[in-house]
């Protein structure tokens, strides 16, 4: 797993500028150094992503669309999302229900027709 080099070839912390062996390829800081550094580029992650749901929550209402059922414009966070409100989305799916109810007797009343 680790190789050792056999000259090894010496480096400068990134941080304090101390000498070190440059033991392995991607050795940046001296020991102390690399917790810090680790410790500082968490936080920078952390701040990152606090960033990012900041900028989430300023643009919270980006999408403009309209209702599908009562047309009603409404702004919404998700490109997805179709409908106003609960209640339009309730509307939505009896109303789905009741065209599958009508799809489903057409073509039983189709079949009749056809089959006499
Ligand atoms: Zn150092
Ligand atoms: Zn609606």
């Amino acid at each position: 797993m680790y190789h050792s080099i056999k000259n090894p070839l010496k480096t400068k912390c990134r941080k304090c500028r101390k000498e070190i062996l440059f033991d392995h390829a991607g050795r940046l800081y001296c020991k102390v150094c690399a917790v810090i550094a680790h410790k500082e580029s968490r936080e920078r992650a952390h701040k990152k992503r606090k960033q990012y749901r900041l900028t989430v929550k300023a643009n919270k209402f980006h999408y403009h669309k309209d209702c599908r059922v009562c047309g009603e414009q409404f702004e919404s966070t998700r490109k997805t999302r179709k409908y106003c409100s609960d209640k339009c989305k309730d509307v939505n799916f009896r109303i789905e229900r009741y065209m599958n109810k009508i799809i489903k007797y057409q073509d039983k009343i189709q079949s009749l027709l056809t089959n006499k």
